[in-house]
This record gives C-alpha cells, structure tokens and sequence, in this order.
C-alpha cells in the first residue's frame, strides 16, 4: 500500500530520518491518497504563495522577531503581509505572547522549527518563564509549525484544527518545504495534547476564554483575554491584508465575526495585520467576504470562465489590501468549483 500512497517529494530537501520521526509522532498512519495529497498541495501553494522564482537564494535563516507591545505583558510579533517566500521564511502570521504568573501563554506558533525555537526563547525573556500554554488558532501552516519546542501538553486546540492535522499536516508541510525552502528544516508536525472546547480557562492571573469557532476553516478558535479585553482572532480576522479562502466558507465566515463583534474587546489581534482597538478588522474582513461573494456569483452567473472571473474589477478600497488581486484571483479557484458543483445541473441526474 505504501507504494499507492507515495509522500510528496519533500524528501529531496530534508534529512532522510524525516519519516521515521513522523512515524514516531504517529502521523504516517493518516494515509491520503495520492490526487488529494497533489490538490491539497497546489491549493496550498495557491493559497498561500507564488512558487519561488529563485532556488538559489541565500536567505538569512534568522528570523529576528520584533515583539510590538499590545497592553501590559503582552506583545505581539507582526506577520509580514506577503505571501511565504524563500525570503520570509513563511513569517507572515501574527503571533501573541502573553505573561502570566503561572508562565507565558502564546497563541499560534508560527511557521517553522526554527521559528519556534526563536519564539520560546523570546517569550522567556520577554516574560522571565517558561511557555505553559500554546494555543493553535487552525490548521494553516504559517500557524501551527512552530510548535517543537514547547511542552506537548502546553499545546492546546479544538479538537478540529487536531483532525485537520491528521488528515493534512503532511500535505502541508510537503508543501512548505517547497515554498520556505530551508527554513523548514526538521520542521514536524506536532499535535497538540490538549483539546479545548468553548471554555474558559485561568493560567495565573488570567481569564481565557475560548471561542470555537469556524468559516476561515472547519475550526477556527478565537481567544478572548477577560482581564485584558484583548481579542485574539486568528484569521477570522484580516486587516489591511487580502483574506485567503482555501477552506473557507463564507456564510459560516460572516456568523462567526457576528458573535467576535458582540466581544467587549479592548483591542483585536487578527491573523494578518495590524492590532487595533477599533473593530475594523471585523468589518473589513466581512466586507472582503461579501465582496467576493458577489463578484464572484456575478462573473459565474454571467456565464464568464474562472479565467475571465479572475480579471473582474474589484472595489478601491478591496484594492488597496495587501495581496488583494493575488487573493481574488485565487478565491476565484476555491470558490468556483463549488458552484459548479452546486448550481449546474448534473447530467447524469437532470432533475437535481
Ligand atoms: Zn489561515
């Protein structure tokens, strides 16, 4: 069966004791198939980046984090607003540090080993402890591959981002492999050993709570810091920055910045973008999304081509995000096949 189901080729960049590692960390036996691996892979690199033109950069291999204070012991590393690239090292997602009493709390744990080794180094000094939670917002890479260095049982997500781990974090790193280059090595994927549901939780003297959420993916997990007020959206929220839509769905999307804008929050974190204490983050993202919806339904209702979809004008403020036509065009690609699927009658059953 094995040769029914061959990984990508991320072999040829890493050291070869890569799958016996992931073998240990259970992961080998999530098997997919090889059309599912190969699409997941391309929709990820569309997703996520163009393929690097260069092979050959010398990149600098260091990620140098810059932590922006948020409030009062807490801090928050600024994502470049790119796609990942041999240059960036697949640092494009916000991360937050908060200290506590009890140890330092993070949530998400960037992109890659390497950034993970920086990120617990600097929370340590930022905060003087060691990382007791780390939490995991969703399944996307520039996310959730950091998380090597720190306490399997600090680790904490929904249950969802987990089984999207299983099925996909293979496929994903394959694919960061290709896109990072070296900055990935001996980057694994690591399951978190805590699962959290819609709860609170106090680490020192602060009061988590947890929204469980979903619409940027199948699970997507908010944090809301009561003592704070700080709103850690994860990629339920973009600001000034192109959302992505791989593994989106948009009405689930809009309910769920519904229930994030009933928060009393005092400042928002979003996945991409800078923190503000306004909820423009909310509001940009659901335009975003309701923009993408009609222009999108618009050009396939009018009969055009993806082709011709991808080329459709787009408001000036949408235009002005970062990555905003790349975006568009690649939310053409996801959105697109759905409603082919959905709205063109099946010629193999006409009256569905
Ligand atoms: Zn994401």
């Amino acid at each position: 069966m094995q040769n029914d189901n061959p990984p990508l080729s991320r072999d040829r960049q890493r050291p070869t004791q890569r799958r016996s590692e992931a073998r240990t960390n259970g992961l080998i036996d999530t098997r997919i198939d090889r059309r599912r691996a190969l699409a997941s892979a391309a929709g990820l690199a569309g997703a996520l980046s163009v393929w690097p033109m260069f092979w050959a950069d010398a990149a600098p291999l260091k990620y140098a984090l810059k932590p922006t204070k948020l409030a009062p012991g807490a801090w928050m590393i600024t994502g470049a607003d790119e796609a990942i690239t041999r240059q960036n090292g697949g640092a494009i997602a916000n991360i937050t540090i908060l200290d506590t009493k009890d140890g330092a709390v993070i949530v998400d744990t960037g992109p890659s080993r390497r950034y993970g080794m920086e990120l617990e180094k600097l929370a340590r000094e930022l905060t003087g402890k060691p990382v007791v939670r780390a939490l995991l917002t969703h399944f996307h890479p520039d996310h959730v591959f950091g998380c090597q260095p720190f306490d399997k049982n600090a680790l904490a997500a929904p249950k969802g981002v987990v089984d999207g781990l299983k099925q996909s974090g293979e496929d994903f790193a394959s694919a960061m492999y290709y896109l990072a280059g070296d900055w990935m090595r001996g980057t694994e994927v690591v399951l978190p050993g805590k699962l959290i549901e819609n709860e609170r939780e106090d680490v020192g003297e602060r009061r988590f709570r947890y929204l469980v959420l979903s619409g940027h993916t199948d699970s997507d997990l908010a944090v809301f810091e009561e003592k704070s007020g700080l709103l850690i959206a994860g990629d339920l929220a973009f600001l000034d920055r192109a959302p992505t839509t791989p593994h989106a769905d948009l009405p689930t999307w809009h309910a769920s910045i519904s229930q994030l804008s009933e928060l009393p929050f005092s400042k928002l974190i979003p996945g991409h973008g800078p923190a503000e204490t306004t909820p423009r983050a909310l509001r940009q993202t659901g335009d975003w999304l309701k923009m993408l919806d009609d222009r999108i339904s618009e050009a396939f209702e009018r009969g055009l081509s993806m082709n011709e979809a991808m080329t459709a004008p787009i408001p000036s403020w949408a235009e002005k995000l970062a990555l905003a036509r790349y975006e568009f065009e690649r939310s053409v690609m996801h959105i697109y096949p759905k409603l082919e699927a959905d709205r063109w009658p099946r010629v193999d059953h006409p009256d569905r």
